[in-house]
């Protein structure tokens, strides 16, 4: 099986070879045609399996295809680590080198103010750490979460066992309800399933 298989448009096509995907993985497979259908997914899969193009594959197209006509902060992706954020943000910039969607890096240790001004500029994704994404929520007034259509929260069990369950709880309870939500985790602990209870609609499971 391919990538061409999946229906993927163009732009996204081109991106894969720009970082030199030629066929699928299986969460790549699995994951993709069920988040294209805005459905919500639950995928068990550990780093190294593929899911980051597992998730900026779909999110993508979806940017691409309902664009909107004012920039607008669209997407939130966050990860446990300043390292795994950066890797992503890595990623998915290059995925999406053939169009225009705009990404945000929003993580400790980089200045907030900057930061800021990035946030004010209504990236169409931001990848954050819950830390970071938390402080801006709090203390930049420019910055909404209310126009978010599609949360992932990458590594979830990491996220909880890191102590911020308080973090992620008060984020999925203050997005709009009507997002689609991609959460990932190589284990599905009580705490994880909790999460899932709180923060998905109908989620589609996928282990590999
Ligand atoms: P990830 O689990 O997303 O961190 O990806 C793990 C590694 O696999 C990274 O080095 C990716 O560049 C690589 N990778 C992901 N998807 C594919 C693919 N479809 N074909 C080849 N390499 C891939």
């Amino acid at each position: 099986s391919s990538f061409q298989a999946l229906s993927l448009s163009r732009p996204i096509l081109r991106g894969l070879g720009t970082v030199g995907f030629t066929k699928p993985t299986p969460i790549q497979s699995k994951a993709i045609p069920i988040a294209l259908m805005g459905k919500d997914v639950v995928g068990g899969a550990v780093t190294g399996s593929g899911k980051t193009a597992a998730f900026v594959v779909p999110i993508l197209e979806r940017l691409l295809y309902r664009p909107k006509k004012v920039p607008t902060t669209r997407v939130v992706i966050l990860m446990p680590t300043r390292e795994l954020a950066i890797q992503c943000h890595a990623v998915a910039t290059k995925l999406a080198s053939h169009t225009d969607i705009k990404f945000c890096l929003a993580v400790g240790g980089l200045s907030l103010k900057v930061q800021e001004a990035e946030l004010r500029l209504r990236p169409d994704v931001v990848i954050a750490t819950p830390g970071r994404f938390i402080d801006h929520m709090r203390n930049s007034p420019s910055f909404t979460i209310e126009t978010t259509e599609i949360l992932v929260l990458d590594e979830a069990d990491r996220m909880l066992e890191d102590g911020f369950a308080d973090e992620l709880n008060e984020i999925l309870t203050s997005m709009p309800k009507s997002r689609q939500t991609m959460l990932f985790s190589a284990t599905m602990t009580s705490s994880v399933d909790r999460l899932i209870r709180v923060g998905m609609n109908k989620p589609v499971r996928v282990m590999v």
